[in-house]
């Protein structure tokens, strides 16, 4: 019953994107030269990819896009892609290089750094990018907490245990990956997998 209600939920999300979403799936390779992610977006220039993105980087993010589509989870995009601000994605040089910077607008993402949030069971690259795009929305949006650490507090700011509970631990259910209700923990830690889609 509640796969049915989140399929029909995850349906009326994805009409607002229209075919944009279909024809990048359909068409990654030949988009990947170009921006792939203006696709979702006929005047959408608010999602883009940093100078010197090599193509295999922007097909790496086509594919998270396309995988985010497909389990109804990428509604974070599609949002930030129609905002006005411009936000820009930028390849990580190292597996902990995966986070959000508010100063220059910038999701940083290794497309093949997974999260381990327990031993063996490892969250996707594509999950990772949604977690950063929820901060840079908030960002934007001007809906994002507090950033001030909490001393002690399993997910240390106000502002991480948002975008784990509201987009993360949501999305992470429709994908069948690992959940977690932390932002730290000792068994947390970044692994390399196979593609910017894989859990190992
Ligand atoms: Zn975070």
């Amino acid at each position: 019953m509640a796969g049915k209600q989140e399929q029909n939920h995850g349906g009326n999300e994805l009409a607002t994107l229209g075919g944009v979403f279909n024809s990048l799936n359909i068409n990654v390779y030949s988009y990947t030269h170009q921006n792939p992610l203006k696709y979702m977006d006929p005047d959408g220039r608010k999602l883009e990819f940093a100078k010197g993105s090599t193509p295999q980087f922007r097909q790496q993010i086509a594919q998270m896009v396309q995988y985010l589509n497909k389990g109804h989870a990428s509604a974070v995009l599609a949002e930030l892609q129609k905002r006005p601000e411009t936000v820009y994605l930028k390849e990580g040089a190292t597996l902990q290089d995966f986070y959000y910077d508010p100063n220059s607008k910038t999701i940083v993402v290794h497309p093949r750094s997974g999260l381990q949030v327990s031993p063996g069971k490892v969250q996707t690259p594509a999950l990772g990018f949604l977690h950063e795009a929820g901060h840079a929305l908030g960002d934007v949006k001007g809906t994002a907490a507090s950033t001030a650490p909490i001393p002690g507090d399993p997910y240390d700011t106000k502002e991480e245990k948002r975008v784990i509970e509201t987009i993360e631990v949501p999305a992470a259910k429709k994908l069948h990956e690992p959940i977690r209700h932390a932002h730290h923990g000792p068994e947390m830690e970044e692994k390399e997998v196979k593609c910017s889609t894989c859990d190992k």
